[in-house]
């Protein structure tokens, strides 16, 4: 009897089922919510929904096919609409990616999101995450519940970017839709359609074609274990607030900042980042009132350029969204205006 067990368990060490169960990665899907996560009353509803309805298990139980690429854990961090997420919340996800990543059987973290804030939580990991191993982001536009619902697919080519080696120290990574777009650029650019995604100016950094990942860029930005931001350095993010430039914008938006203590304001300016006489005044007084201005823009894509002569803070290429999750990184660490300048250089 014991001989015939030893032999068996012989045979299953030495077979190649075994070997391939052995050798695939271990990634662990964290799941956070959103419409990856919903539910609809009929198969044939795409808006209108309940966001953050079906808990992870069901999720990885629905895409067999993830126990073929990796070996997966999974982790329910919470089940909410990305647009409840949070700053205490955002602080206490990248700990949790970074302890799992210091875990050596770790080799990667899938995180599931919602899309409608997915271009913030995923730049700050960027930020602040110290690991150079795969981490990427996933979502769905679609509920679970939907005829072509994307969200199975973007699971399994997500846990498939995750699992290569070939993802490891990219920066934080957004898988929707085939494709593979950077943290620091990529952002929803349409309310409904699957291919939202997007990074005007800068691209993609690859693709999930036939089960197979094909990387074309690499991003030019400190991100992960090149970063000076430290989470154990981080307790909480100071609150900082975006303020929207438009005709007729009134002065008062700045007095409500300042009454309400903001220690940063983002400014998502007209164009090139211009700034009316009223939002003129009413920056020039959040600043004399001890706030770190920065100036970004609403249009979508391209670089808000210093102005010469002047020492006014520019958010480079960051949308408004992703210039107040660095502004909010960089004050934990400095008030030095030059140095702020810096970081929104180079991150
Ligand atoms: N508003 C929800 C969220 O951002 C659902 C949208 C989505 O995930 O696509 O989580």
């Amino acid at each position: 009897m014991r001989i015939r067990g030893f032999l068996l368990g012989l045979l299953i060490m030495i077979s190649p089922w075994a070997t391939a169960a052995q050798a695939l990665p271990h990634i662990v899907i964290l799941a956070t919510g959103g419409t990856i996560a919903g539910s609809a009353a009929d198969n044939t509803q795409t808006t209108g929904y309940q966001a953050g309805a079906i808990g992870v298990d069901a999720l990885v139980k629905a895409v067999p096919a993830i126990n073929q690429v990796a070996h997966i854990e999974a982790e329910q961090f919470s089940n909410i609409g990305s647009e409840n997420m949070t700053s205490d919340r955002i602080l206490a996800l990248a700990k949790r990616v970074n302890e799992l990543l210091n875990r050596a059987d770790v080799d990667g973290v899938v995180i599931t999101h919602g899309t409608d804030t997915l271009d913030e939580t995923p730049y700050f990991l960027n930020l602040t995450v110290k690991s150079h191993k795969p981490i990427v982001f996933t979502a769905a536009m679609r509920p679970a519940t939907a005829i072509s619902a994307d969200g199975s697919m973007n699971l399994l080519q997500a846990v498939t970017v995750a699992a290569d080696p070939q993802s490891q120290n990219r920066g934080v990574m957004v898988v929707l839709n085939d494709r593979i777009g950077a943290a620091r650029f990529i952002t929803k650019t349409n309310t409904t359609t699957l291919d939202t995604f997007k990074a005007p100016e800068e691209g993609y950094l690859g693709s999930i074609v036939g089960g197979r990942v094909y990387f074309h860029n690499r991003i030019d930005k400190i991100h992960t274990t090149a970063s000076v931001f430290d989470l154990r350095k981080i307790k909480a993010l100071p609150p900082v607030v975006i303020i929207y430039g438009y005709q007729d914008d009134p002065e008062y938006m700045y007095d409500a900042a300042i009454a309400h203590h903001a220690k940063g304001i983002v400014y998502a300016g007209t164009g090139a980042g211009s700034m009316s006489v009223r939002s003129q005044a009413g920056i020039e007084k959040a600043i004399r009132a001890g706030i770190v201005v920065v100036r970004a823009s609403r249009t979508g894509s391209g670089i808000v350029p210093p102005v010469a002569n002047e020492s006014g803070l520019v958010a480079n290429s960051l949308n408004p969204a992703k210039a107040r999750i660095l502004l909010m990184t960089a004050l934990t660490q400095t008030h030095d205006p030059k140095v702020i300048q810096e970081y929104f250089n180079r991150y």
